[in-house]
């Protein structure tokens, strides 16, 4: 039994859904389909989320957001029109969005009520579409799959009670098409994950269903060691780990939401990265072993948007507690912190940089003051970090040496080095303008010539 995740771009037209369609006729395994809301179609398109995101935040400003809802009722026309499908769905979704926006529910609720509607009804024309094939196929709500979510409005997570609840649907004969994204939470609120969550949502149906395998469905015909974007044709990678996945995909892989491992990993759920467009394409396999002798790096992301703080006290070290308070400003302040490099009498928190508003680097900068009584501060602002991921290189020598060379080579100042203490990666902290070429000059010496010494 297999689950299978189409994302946005799987079903951003007519023609994708037909392709979905057959994909899930080839394989009488496919037996739980969960969808995004349409993607875009072109680079110039936009995703119906992005709109319906839009329309909530009008509305809750006030302004006026009417022209956007018949924008959105076209896509669903166009592709119900012509899978030849019946209209109502598209007269069901637009009474959906004016009566949400118009009931009297908190607004957070609204919101995520509006933003949940594109996944509801890419899986409403989905599953009539499949049942056109004369597929027995029923759309399924995650509140009747079970998908029990924590309060978090727009990053919600997971309640272990789900899984039980969805393992009763392995009885069912036919294929369920469930929309992705959200869940309910114990008093019934509908609740979202953070954005590209659908892929969560698959994660948790194949832990739930117990499923032999989860393909995820996107636009590519593997991961790569590193962005096409960035480098020519990089090349592919066809086993990985959920470790290794996990980190490529935190910093700054989009092909899989960083979030999403977990609940396969827990149940040993291998998961496959395939593409709709392609689909005889072996795909990417994500597994939790790797075979021993495989190449040690397996990939180098990146991702800018960083800031770091640094402090330094004289006897750091011995004072107890230190690293605690120091935390604690942060948390305080609802800024989780990313990576905390220390030395003896320093320490740097690197944050998300858009989560330090100017009122809360205040309240920061004088607790840090008045509180832990700090002998430097500095604010290092438009950081990107860097990774390079492979769980070999625990029991490999030269790794460290290869990748400082490398960013030498480029030309590019390391502000930060640390190494994960699993592992399993290694990331260096450098200035944003500096990460393409950071990126390109690591790919070359990882990926361009191997000459790393295995120990055995
Ligand atoms: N539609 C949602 C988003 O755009 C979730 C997803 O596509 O996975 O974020």
């Amino acid at each position: 039994m297999k689950v299978a995740k189409f994302g946005g771009s799987s079903v951003a037209s007519a023609e994708q859904i037909e392709k979905v369609a057959t994909v899930i006729r080839n394989d009488p395994d496919r037996k739980f389909i969960v969808v995004s809301a349409p993607g875009k179609r072109d680079k110039d398109d936009f995703k119906i989320t992005d709109m319906l995101i839009e329309i909530a935040s009008r509305h809750e400003k006030n302004q006026p957001f009417d022209e956007l809802v018949p924008i959105i009722m076209q896509r669903f026309s166009e592709m119900v029109n012509k899978l030849k499908l019946s209209t109502t769905i598209v007269e069901e979704m637009e009474q959906t969005i004016r009566e949400t926006l118009k009931s009297n529910v908190p607004s957070t609720l609204k919101m995520d009520t509006i933003k949940s509607l594109g996944e509801v009804f890419s899986a409403k024309v989905l599953s009539n579409y499949l049942a056109s094939l004369d597929l027995e196929a029923t759309f399924l709500d995650p509140k009747e799959a079970g998908i029990m979510v924590s309060d978090e409005p727009g990053n919600a997570q997971v309640l272990p009670e789900s899984f039980s609840k969805l393992y009763t649907l392995r009885e069912n004969d036919g294929v369920f098409v469930i929309p992705g994204f959200f869940g309910y939470t114990e008093n019934e609120k509908l609740v979202t994950f953070s954005r590209g969550g659908s892929d969560i949502t698959g994660s948790i149906v194949a832990a739930g269903v117990k499923a032999s395998l989860y393909e995820n469905f996107t636009d590519v015909d593997s991961v790569y060691a590193v962005n096409p974007a960035i480098v020519h044709q990089p090349k592919q990678i066809s086993t990985i780990t959920y470790k290794e996945m996990r980190e490529l995909s935190y910093a700054g892989f989009s092909v899989f939401h960083d979030e999403a491992l977990i609940p396969a990993f827990k149940e040993k759920i291998p998961v496959c990265i395939k593409n709709t467009n392609n689909p005889d394409a072996p795909g990417t396999m994500v597994v939790a072993e790797k075979k021993p002798n495989e190449q040690c790096v397996v990939g180098i992301a990146g991702d800018a948007g960083f800031c770091s703080l640094y402090v330094s006290k004289y006897l750091m070290n011995r004072e107890l507690g230190f690293g605690r308070k120091l935390l604690q400003l942060f948390e305080d302040e609802h800024i989780s912190f990313e990576h905390a490099p220390s030395g003896i009498d320093d320490m740097s928190v690197v944050i998300r940089q858009s989560e330090l508003t100017q009122e809360k680097e205040k309240v920061i900068l004088r607790r840090l003051q008045d509180e832990l009584h700090v002998d430097t501060i500095k604010i290092h602002r438009n950081l990107a970090m860097v990774m390079v991921v492979g769980e070999g290189m625990i029991s490999t020598i030269g790794v460290a040496q290869k990748a400082t060379k490398a960013i030498t080579d480029a030309n590019v100042n390391m502000v930060m080095i640390n190494q994960g203490s699993s592992e399993v990666s290694m990331m260096f902290g450098i200035q944003e303008e500096d990460l393409t070429r950071a990126v390109q000059s690591l790919y070359s010496a990882f990926f361009q010539e191997e000459k790393t010494t295995v120990l055995i």
